[in-house]
């Protein structure tokens, strides 16, 4: 393969440890949970990160991943392991208190937030049961309340809200947006964000043109809350720390159960037993709780069991006994594979990224022993992808540029039913942060005022209506005879197959003419592919020595690029001391003016680093600024990655059909095979359902 740097990650893979960290009950308990950054300077080095068995973040660059240390014993596999590592977030348990005294303040200080919900705080999964009530009452003929198949491992049932004129009335034929939020416990923004989105749709029906335009052409479909159970742990648990004795002088301190604030996985409590229902919260007391569980997004069936999921159930990647071994995931297969979903968002925190298939690098070999390749439909995501990324300022990336994953809602979605489908990594720095950077990502802030994630959302719905990104059958029929779209295969785990089957249904109206918005007919995991092997890593590199400064002032060091095709320039600045300098990069313009292209300001005694993607060549200005900092000496690094094409091959596809069945009362009057792809118009006349369908009783 094309990873240049061979002979040191060998190396460094030498190093390896076999402890499993998660498995271990805290090892240190005088040790709070960090938010730490670590150097993968390659790819290797990160394939040696995710061999640790740590609670990796959904944050993480070309160069660095950040890791959630629960314990001294996850500290120690991170030193023995020989990668370097900056603390971000020192006491993950002071952080947590610290936002609770920002978020109390700011409900305080708010009568009605900017929200389209108004609220100035994070829901409870009581609240969001509520808001879904309170909506489908509110307007009653464009909401109504779902309530998912499968109760939660822990008893819970799960709901969502479905959103679209006539809701109540049959399918009738239009495309579906799915919205979803929260299958790591710990994201709440994630469901906040789906949320108030269908808030805004709810409020703005009737009176904004273009969410009524697209509500009468849709149907909206959002779960907030996906992993009820242990979303409900993290929400209670985060909410009771409270460090004010030793903060302020305030009489009370109450420690809650750390670990689970920052809990990820859902509440599978003995690998492959059912939990009996009411005992989750009981069970899991702090610390170590946070090791039990399965990871709800590598629980898919699409290449369920690859690289970026574990096998051990203390991992916190843990895939889970099968494919779709889990209610919470059976709840989500099940709901898109009765609709014709054509496109699909599933909110995550934390990295500012829209990530996109793949989950793993092109190269990597698959379950059919080629190399995976890039999506086959690469250039129409990365399309929808940069629409939405104009407006929540986020990066535009593919899903292995954060790090390999599989068994993803994506891998299954997308692969299974050809809807686009995309993970949000919502916000910059933390799981749940202070509220009011939840009101920033909805609304847009700063130079994306007024946009944020509500247009991207709007964005996605506009490409859920789309023609040119989806297929539609059209034709006569009955009126009133169910037509009946189905398709069986078997969808590829990373080692086996299973059997997977769509089944979707729509009436047609009264004029006996029918118009259905579908997905197409091939599915994406079997189609045509082409396979690039491309080779990503530093090709130069540069390093400034700096300091002393004084409080105040800024010193610019100059960059240049002379390479053309360069795809991110990566900035980082250290320093000794744990105090706080920032970093600013800009680009010179032909007349000398200065482009601000990125930054970093982190708390005090985190480090900076920053990266441009696709640096154009030009002078570039990295600014170091002395925020509140006594260091004598600061280091300041650039460095230039680029992504080369080593080869591309085409590799052949299949073409698959769709059955479309025409139906009254449950009896099949007619079935025709339908092939079709996407940005089609098929016209499918039922003629003899229609002769048919008088003489049948
Ligand atoms: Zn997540």
């Amino acid at each position: 393969m094309a990873l240049v740097s061979a002979a040191t990650s060998i190396a460094l893979l030498g190093l390896v440890p076999t402890v499993t960290a998660g498995s271990a009950q805290a090892g240190d308990s005088a040790f709070a949970p960090q938010l730490v950054t670590v150097d993968t300077p390659t790819r290797e080095h990160k394939r040696l990160l995710q061999s640790l068995g740590l609670d990796l973040t959904e944050h993480a660059g070309h160069d660095y991943v950040e890791v959630l240390l629960h314990n001294g014993v996850d500290r120690d596999t991170l030193q023995a392991s020989g990668l370097g590592y900056d603390v971000r977030i020192a006491d993950m348990n002071r952080r947590e208190a610290e936002n609770n005294r920002v978020n109390a303040a700011y409900a305080a200080a708010t009568a009605v937030s900017p929200l389209p919900s108004g609220r100035d705080s994070y829901r409870t999964l009581a609240d969001y049961n509520a808001d879904i009530e309170k909506l489908a009452a509110m307007k009653p003929g464009i909401a109504k309340r779902i309530t998912l198949p499968h109760k939660s491992l822990d008893g819970r049932t799960v709901y969502g809200i479905e959103i679209g004129r006539d809701v109540n009335a049959a399918e009738d034929g239009r495309p579906v947006f799915a919205l979803f939020g929260v299958h790591h416990a710990r994201e709440w923004p994630s469901g906040e964000l789906a949320m108030e989105f269908a808030y805004d749709l709810v409020t703005s029906y009737g009176t904004d043109a273009r969410v009524t335009g697209l509500l009468d052409k849709s149907r909206v479909v959002v779960v907030p809350v996906v992993n009820v159970d242990g979303f409900h742990q993290s929400r209670t648990d985060g909410a009771l720390l409270d460090l004010r004795e030793t903060d302020d002088g305030g009489t009370v301190t109450i420690l809650g159960t750390p670990g689970n604030a920052y809990k990820r996985k859902n509440c599978r409590l003995v690998d492959g037993v059912d939990t009996p229902d009411g005992t989750c919260a009981a069970a899991l007391t702090s610390p170590g709780g946070f090791g039990a569980g399965v990871d709800l997004n590598r629980n898919y069936g699409g290449f369920w069991g690859g690289p970026g999921a574990s096998d051990l159930f203390a991992d916190p990647t843990y895939r889970g006994a099968g494919p779709f071994s889990e209610p919470e995931i059976q709840n989500v297969r099940e709901l898109v594979s009765s609709r014709q979903v054509t496109t699909l968002i599933s909110n995550h925190t934390f990295s500012n990224l829209v990530l996109r298939p793949n989950g793993v690098h092109p190269d990597t070999i698959g379950h059919d022993g080629l190399p995976v390749g890039n999506a086959p439909d690469e250039e129409g995501l990365k399309a929808l992808g940069a629409e939405m990324t104009a407006a929540n300022g986020y990066a535009n990336i593919h899903g292995w540029e954060l790090y390999d994953t599989t068994g993803t809602t994506e891998d299954w979605s997308y692969n299974a039913t050809g809807g686009y489908g995309y993970p949000f990594e919502i916000g910059a720095n933390e799981f749940h942060p202070p509220f009011p950077q939840v009101v920033d990502e909805y609304l847009g802030a700063g130079a994306y005022a007024g946009q944020g994630n509500r247009e991207a959302y709007l964005d996605a719905l506009e490409n859920t209506v789309d023609t040119t990104t989806q297929a539609v059958i059209a034709g006569k029929a009955p009126k009133g005879a169910t037509l009946r779209l189905t398709k069986t295969f078997a969808t590829p785990t990373w080692e086996n197959s299973f059997t997977d089957r769509l089944d979707t249904s729509m009436q047609v109206g009264a004029t006996g003419k029918y118009t259905w918005h579908v997905n197409q007919s091939t599915r994406p995991v079997v189609q045509a592919k082409l396979v690039e092997i491309t080779n990503d890593e530093p090709v130069r590199s540069q390093s400034y020595q700096g300091g002393p400064t004084t409080v105040g002032q800024a010193v610019d060091h100059e960059f240049v690029v002379t390479e053309t095709g360069m795809d991110v320039l990566g900035v980082t600045l250290d320093w000794p001391t744990p105090d706080d300098l920032d970093l600013e990069v800009y680009r010179k313009n032909a007349d000398g003016s200065l482009t601000k292209v990125g930054s970093s300001g982190n708390f005090v005694g985190e480090k900076e680093s920053t990266e441009i993607a696709a640096p154009s060549p030009g002078t570039y200005v990295l600014r170091v600024i002395n925020f509140a900092s006594t260091t004598a000496t600061y280091t300041l690094e650039a460095t230039l990655f680029d992504s080369t094409l080593v080869s591309s091959t085409e590799v052949p596809g299949l073409i698959e059909t769709w059955t479309l069945s025409c139906e009254k009362d449950g009896r099949v009057l007619q079935q025709v095979p339908v092939v079709i792809d996407r940005g089609e118009q098929a016209k499918v006349d039922l003629n003899t359902c229609i002769s048919r369908w008088k003489s049948v009783l």
